[in-house]
């Protein structure tokens, strides 16, 4: 099977920031990818903006190195990456001096209605009011120009609302793209398939089938040279806030009446909003990944002994509402956990009553588990009957949809996140962004978690490197008669 792509219309994307970790790591192989696939004309323009003093040619060497290292051998095709370079600009610019703005506008030109024009903010969020004011003080976005912003966005409720009233001074809600990258993945939006294309499994999405829901996202790597930026910030605030909470919001989210932006970003905010309170001593356990063999504390990495932030959260929510009354939401994530794992599983009730007793094996409980990575894909665990002659005996069996496989015969690559959510802004579709009362919302249930962590003091459990996370997170489960699925790749 070929993956369709359709063209968009030639745009011009201004990158701040276009020399940084992220551009080169993600946006510059995103749009690479893009235009080797079609989808990206070769009459877009792809204009970095950053400090740095270089020319356009300065620009376009290191967008070929980024491209050589990130993206795969395989997938660099020679012309495609000459005409990829070809579409790049630059301007040395640094954002806080007026006089750059001008060179900026004068390679942009005046705004055309007819050709999308983004901004993409991949730059520290101290200075997205600047760009954003900046942008609209040069007349520089027209009346349809789009700002994208990277996380974080903010770090509690005060800051978010800063920043959104910051960038709402400029730009109105419908041309502000707010990344959570998780939501680009092409197996989250095959929740969405999931759910609300097929008859299947809808009736059963409640508290009546559903006995809980575990999310995972499970790192091996500790924070590198993040270290003093994440010591800052914590798992909390790094992943449960944004990432987890999203993941949440479309696993138990009501059916949008259409698939329109907002259809879809209302249903997510009334979640936020059914999330109960949790208590932070009871349903919440932080942990911080010590030494093992060859590998450094996190209070090491961070270069603090008396450091209290957390590298890992467990906790469990319950989204109070009609659907979910009673059934607990899992959520887990972590850094030097066992494996590189992220999956949303969702657990169904045992069957009411067993004709099986006297058979060998036992009748599982099915889970449904959807798998973001590795491998992304969609895994159902049945029980069937054990092949052969030998009587009645139970099995658990998995029906296994690893999308690679199934739906690309092997051959088909699973575009990156960054690449469908870039075509998304020049699209000026946002169903897969975040609007800005979501992003409150998040923050207002996830701040008094802090405030109280914070108040008490205490250092977050340590768990050893390459575990599953300290032991409390596995007692917040056994307490309730369930366990944790497996973190494994
Ligand atoms: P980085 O430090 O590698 O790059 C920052 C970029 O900003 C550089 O191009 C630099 O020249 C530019 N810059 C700094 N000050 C400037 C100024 N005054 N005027 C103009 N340009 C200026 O950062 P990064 O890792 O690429 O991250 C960029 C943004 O993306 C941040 O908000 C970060 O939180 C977010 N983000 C990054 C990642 C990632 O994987 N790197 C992931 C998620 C979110």
């Amino acid at each position: 099977m070929v993956a369709r792509v359709v063209p968009v219309a030639p745009f011009d994307l201004v990158v701040f920031g276009a020399t940084g970790d992220l551009a080169r790591r993600k946006l510059l192989p995103a749009l690479y990818h893009r235009l080797h696939d079609g989808q990206m004309p070769i009459e877009a323009r792809v204009i970095g903006a950053a400090r740095a003093q270089m020319d356009a040619e300065g620009f376009r060497r290191l967008a070929a190195e980024a491209l050589d290292e990130f993206v795969a051998p395989a997938d660099l095709d020679p012309d495609s990456r000459r005409r990829f370079l070809a579409t790049l600009d630059y301007v040395p610019l640094d954002v806080t001096k007026d006089d750059d703005w001008q060179a900026l506008a004068d390679t942009l030109g005046a705004p055309d209605p007819e050709r999308p024009r983004a901004f993409y903010l991949s730059v520290a969020p101290r200075f997205f009011g600047v760009i954003a004011e900046r942008i609209a003080a040069a007349g520089l976005a027209g009346a349809h120009g789009r700002i994208v912003v990277e996380k974080p966005f903010g770090h509690d409720l005060p800051s978010a609302r800063a920043l959104n009233q910051s960038l709402a001074r400029h730009f109105d809600e419908g041309r502000i793209y707010r990344i959570d990258h998780y939501l680009g993945k092409e197996t989250v939006q095959n929740l969405m398939a999931l759910r609300f294309a097929n008859a299947l499994f809808e009736p059963l999405w409640n508290a009546h089938h559903v006995d809980h829901v575990q999310i995972t996202v499970a790192e091996t790597v500790g924070v590198g040279g993040r270290g003093p930026y994440y010591d800052g910030v914590g798992a909390m605030r790094d992943m449960v806030q944004n990432h987890l909470l999203q993941l949440l919001c479309l696993t138990a989210m009501e059916p949008p009446a259409r698939l329109r932006p907002d259809d879809v970003r209302d249903e997510k905010l009334k979640v936020l909003r059914a999330l109960a309170p949790v208590d932070a001593a009871r349903d919440v356990v932080r942990g911080q990944y010590g030494a093992g063999p060859g590998v450094a504390s996190y209070a090491d990495d961070v270069g603090d002994a008396d450091t209290r932030t957390e590298s890992f959260v467990a906790l469990r929510a319950h989204v109070e509402n009609w659907r979910w009354s009673g059934v607990p939401f899992y959520l887990r994530t972590g850094k030097r956990l066992r494996a590189r794992m992220s999956e949303i599983a969702v657990a169904f009730k045992d069957p009411p009553h067993s004709i099986f007793a006297g058979a060998g094996g036992r009748a599982g409980a099915n889970v449904l588990a959807i798998r973001l990575q590795p491998d992304e894909g969609i895994t159902l665990s049945m029980t069937v009957k054990d092949p052969g002659p030998g009587g009645m005996r139970l099995t658990p069996a998995e029906l296994d949809m690893t999308f690679a496989e199934q739906l690309g015969g092997g051959g088909l690559r699973m575009p990156d996140a960054y690449e469908r959510l870039v075509m998304d802004v020049i699209r000026g579709d946002q169903t897969l962004f975040m609007r800005g009362d979501e992003v409150e919302a998040a923050w207002r249930w996830v701040d008094p978690i802090i405030a109280a962590w914070e108040e008490r003091g205490e250092r977050p459990a340590l768990y050893d490197p390459g575990s599953s996370g300290p032991e409390d997170a596995l007692m917040l489960m056994h307490r309730d008669g369930r366990r944790w699925r497996e973190i494994s790749a």
